[in-house]
């Protein structure tokens, strides 16, 4: 009896194909971050499947490639990074996959930052001891909303070049992302203008593009440079500075280490404030929208309890 179900699976399964829910069909996307996952699936919708390289709640700037991540690699048709030197570590793991598809250029080949305008672009090169991070401007752009669409676009570009079958849908599933991501940015604003030139401090510079649509100050950052972790008579400066602007409030992102927060926090009186600077970093942040909710959710809660 065993034997004849077997075989009547077997049966079954070269005449009907791979069983229903396996995804098989869908294309395979590989993203660097939770971010451009979750943007992917607005784009992609039924037809990709997408997994992001860097856990949710890792500092994907200091992340350190697995080799099951090569094997990802290898099963993708499409790849979507953060550029602007966010995602270095990507392009060993590119090399290591030999998918020539994949690579720069390749039609599997997305760098979500094309045509977004960098901010804080330096003139001079990042050498050894100049910290190692933000090297072609500061990367973090997903911060602003606004950039979805420019990120989207990228996408957009991406799968239809892979899937042209799907084209149209892919283009429609965006416009009606557009569409509720606009909805969302006049209430995240609304919201927000009572922080308007609010100074506040955070630990890693991940905000001047979330700042600039938002319109808040952040006046000064614990880490020395990006990258590069605070001292003593670093943190006695932040502290000054803080007592001299009155600044009421310090931003922790989830991985980032407690102590220095904590102690000028104390110092000076401020309130912590953690918010999540990547899709699943926090608890009710799952999608993109998500993730402004919080947050907006989180300073709202903070400005009213200074
Ligand atoms: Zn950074």
């Amino acid at each position: 009896m065993r034997k004849f179900v077997v075989a009547l699976c077997l049966a079954f399964g070269l005449i009907f194909g791979p069983m229903p829910g396996w995804a098989q069909d869908r294309i395979r996307v590989v993203t660097t971050t939770t971010d451009l996952r979750s943007l992917t699936e607005a784009v992609g919708g039924e037809f990709v499947e997408a997994v992001s390289l860097v856990p949710a709640n890792f500092d994907a700037e200091e992340y350190q490639p697995k080799p099951q991540d090569v094997l990802r690699l290898k099963e993708a048709r499409l790849v979507v990074r953060v550029g602007l030197d966010y995602d270095l570590w990507f392009d060993r793991l590119l090399e290591a996959a030999r998918q020539r598809d994949l690579r720069r250029g390749g039609e599997g080949y997305v760098d979500a930052s094309f045509a977004i305008a960098p901010l804080e672009v330096r003139g001079v090169a990042v050498g050894p001891g100049d910290g190692h991070a933000h090297g072609s401007g500061n990367p973090h752009y997903w911060l602003d909303p606004k950039n979805a669409e420019f990120i989207t676009a990228n996408i957009l570009e991406g799968l239809a070049r892979i899937d042209p079958l799907h084209a149209k849908a892919y283009e429609s599933n965006r416009s009606a992302f557009l569409a509720r991501l606009s909805a969302k940015l006049t209430e995240w604003e609304a919201k927000l203008t009572q922080l308007r030139t609010t100074p506040v401090v955070a630990y890693h510079n991940s905000w001047p593009y979330f700042a600039r649509r938002f319109r808040l100050d952040f006046i000064d950052f614990l880490e020395i440079k990006p990258g590069v972790p605070s001292t003593p008579s670093h943190l006695a400066g932040i502290i000054e500075k803080m007592q001299a602007r009155n600044v009421r409030l310090v931003v922790r992102e989830p991985h980032e280490p407690e102590r220095d927060v904590a102690f000028v926090a104390a110092k000076t009186g401020a309130s912590v404030v953690v918010l999540a600077t990547s899709v699943g970093a926090l608890p009710g942040t799952g999608d993109y929208l998500a993730l402004f909710d919080t947050d907006v959710a989180a300073l709202v809660n903070a400005a009213g309890s200074r």
